[in-house]
């Protein structure tokens, strides 16, 4: 990234990271050479349409992705460490400690067998030499600081007993169990209705501001990003395509994949996350177009667009992946 925070002493410094799956003899790649940071307490948005690899840069990050997929190339420095390659036992004393994750479906993302409290506090226990009584009460703290009335009663029930929006805020309270100094959330709120999406945005925002806990943001919706987040990672076809500070990107877009997400961020009224400025599909990786994977859809595209643009840096610290620049 390219704030001076991120600059200073990122949390996460993400280094031309390549994940590929196998199918067959064939390996597919999904995402091919990010790179990002995100700096102490900033909050960066990774955002681009479904098939963008943008999930799946997430997924790395946590270290989950699963074979046959695997990470083929590049670095995930998280406070220095490179996690690439980390022994499982040493990844999994990280994971939920100093990095923690929320998914799109809460309900999915908790166990139906046991009460929501001992679940919080299992997380607390995994990483923490506390007593079960002291773990529970923690568990409440959190429940309350996600905005959960009634916490000491809510810590005794099932999911299936929750809305889906008390669920999403169970799985915040959950990844904050062992106040994680990255926090990833892959569309938080794009399986709830849009009344409950703004109270968990609402709780996100102002836990950011609390705690101080750098923020990945992934979503498809643009709109929703910019709210959260102070810095943008574009993606498309697995690459970058521009990123930088929100308002500079938000105010004057400089990629045309950029300028399309906005344009259709003022045009999509169903939140589906399909453009509908811009013409055409998001490129199948099996056969993404050879040069700019923005190629077949671009307006501005000229024929030095079949080899790969370099990322140009912009005196205003932004980069863009286009040979317009
Ligand atoms: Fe369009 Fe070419 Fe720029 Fe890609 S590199 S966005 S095709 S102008």
């Amino acid at each position: 990234m390219t704030g001076p925070a991120a600059a200073a002493a990122p949390v996460l410094d993400v280094r031309n990271l390549h994940t590929s799956f196998r199918r067959g003899r064939s390996v597919i790649k999904i995402v091919r050479g990010v790179s990002f940071r995100v700096g102490r307490s900033a909050s960066v948005g990774l955002v681009g349409e479904s098939g963008s690899g943008k999930s799946l840069t997430a997924l790395s990050v946590m270290g989950l992705i699963e074979k046959p997929g695997f990470i083929a190339d590049g670095q995930i420095l998280l406070n220095g460490r490179d996690l690439v390659g980390m022994p499982a036992a040493e990844l999994s004393k990280i994971q939920g400690r100093e990095l923690a994750m929320v998914f799109q479906e809460p309900a999915a993302a908790l166990n139906p067998l046991y009460h929501v409290g001992a679940q919080v506090a299992e997380a607390i226990r995994a990483h923490q030499d506390v007593s079960q009584a002291a773990a529970l009460e923690r568990a409440r703290e959190l429940f309350e600081l996600v905005g959960i009335a009634h916490a000491g009663h809510v810590l005794r029930q099932y999911p299936h007993q929750l809305s889906g929006g008390m669920c999403q805020r169970v799985t915040i309270a959950t990844a904050l169990a062992n106040e994680p100094g990255l926090l990833i959330l892959d569309e938080p709120t794009t399986a709830l209705d849009t009344t409950i999406q703004a109270q968990i945005l609402d709780v996100v925002g102002e836990l950011r501001t609390r705690l101080e806990t750098a923020i990945v943001f992934v979503s498809h919706d643009i709109s929703v990003v910019a709210e959260m987040c102070d810095e943008l990672v574009v993606m498309y076809g697995g690459q970058v395509m521009e990123s930088g500070r929100m308002d500079l990107v938000i105010g004057s877009p400089q990629h045309p994949y950029t300028q399309g997400l906005i344009a259709s961020a003022l045009s999509v009224s169903g939140g589906s996350g399909r453009l509908e400025s811009i013409p055409g599909e998001v490129p199948d990786p099996q056969a993404m177009p050879p040069g700019c994977p923005f190629a077949p859809r671009c307006a501005h595209a000229m024929p030095q667009c079949a080899t790969a643009p370099p990322h140009a840096a912009l005196p205003d610290g932004r980069t863009v992946a286009c040979w317009l620049y």
